[in-house]
């Protein structure tokens, strides 16, 4: 930006109060900048581009605390985006944004309704933040708090495009724009592992997590067809050299699916797998996605994953996924919508 306004015969820092009104106090038109010479408002609009994506569909969750948005970019191209408040419910001052880092994605997943739509375009590091935005300002008009946590585990595969995630990282991280901590930011990824090691050597205070879903080749690249490129052993190495970079905890993400990986056998494999390391566990007991066949598994048998998992050591938490009443899994609104408007 500096390099822009420069060109354009204005002075450096003109780039920095217009960084800091856009990604700092959400402003999106040069004109509504008051300390931006009125003079310079044409030329600057000429040159610039706020992306400020158009809400497409919004629904609530019946408590309130979970809204998940569709957010539309210049091109038509939507995308979701969920905030997960938790300043009223606990008194906490915590409100996360989860964020999709691709329009589709690749990957795959058998039971992901985003990966059955298949691939569309990476976002730019600019979409990705507008989607921050979009939250920020609705915490604003709701009297919620401030957003403070990132988690980039929305539609598509952050390590697929990694450089627009590591400059949104950085961006977010600024103190003249939302000055989010790099601790309160997550990057999931379904274990690509070149870049896994590249994000290691970036040295950056993230949590990565890594979605597992399935400690044995077999049942993981049925689930998860990446696995036959990087099966298990390539992806337990690298998030172990992402924990030795970094000193940060690994997190693996098991999604619970009745009568495919919620058996007491997986929970011995995973148990095994994760015995010894400094592992953070998040078990999810699924939201059905209906086009995939996936179904939730009933809570006694999460109860008795966690028990196995727990004899071997591991520590494990059950997320409960916010939001089962909104189509809350990733993709879900946005196949909703697709087809409403069919
Ligand atoms: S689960 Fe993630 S990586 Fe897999 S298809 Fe869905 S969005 Fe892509």
């Amino acid at each position: 930006m500096e390099n822009l306004v420069r060109a354009l015969g204005m002075p450096a820092f003109r780039a920095k109060q217009i960084f800091h009104w856009v990604q700092g106090k959400g402003v999106a038109l040069i004109r509504d900048m008051t300390n931006i010479p009125k003079n310079t408002w044409d030329i600057l609009e000429q040159h610039t581009f706020i992306c400020r994506p158009r809400v497409v569909a919004q629904s609530q969750s019946r408590m309130g605390d979970t809204i998940k948005f569709l957010l539309a970019y210049e091109d038509g191209v939507t995308v979701e985006t969920v905030l997960m408040t938790y300043d009223r419910e606990y008194s906490r001052d915590r409100n996360t944004v989860c964020v999709s880092t691709q329009a589709g994605c690749g990957m795959g997943c058998v039971f992901c309704a985003t990966g059955i739509s298949g691939m569309e375009r990476n976002l730019t590091a600019g979409e990705i933040m507008a989607q921050v935005w979009a939250a920020q300002n609705y915490c604003a008009q709701n009297r919620f708090s401030k957003v403070t946590n990132i988690v980039f585990m929305g539609m598509g595969e952050p390590l697929a495009n990694l450089p627009a995630v590591l400059k949104s990282i950085h961006l977010l991280n600024d103190p003249e724009g939302l000055n989010v901590g790099m601790r309160r930011m997550t990057v999931s990824t379904c274990g690509l592992v070149p870049q896994m090691y590249r994000l290691a050597d970036c040295q950056l205070p993230i949590t990565l997590a890594v979605s597992l879903h399935g400690a044995d080749n077999a049942l993981r690249s049925r689930l998860m067809p990446v696995n036959r490129q990087y099966p298990v052993e390539e992806v337990m190495k690298a998030a172990d050299y992402y924990a030795e970079k970094t000193g940060r905890r690994v997190t693996f993400e098991y999604a619970l699916f009745q009568g495919v990986n919620d058996g007491v056998q997986e929970a011995e494999q995973l148990g095994r797998l994760l015995q010894g390391r400094l592992a953070h566990v998040n078990i999810i007991p699924s939201n059905p996605v209906p086009e995939s066949g996936m179904r939730r598994p009933d809570p006694v048998q999460v109860e008795r994953f966690m028990g196995k998992l727990a004899s071997f050591g591991v520590t494990a938490v059950v997320r409960e996924e916010k939001g089962v009443d909104i189509d809350a899994a990733c993709g879900q609104l946005r196949r909703r919508v697709e087809k409403q408007e069919k």
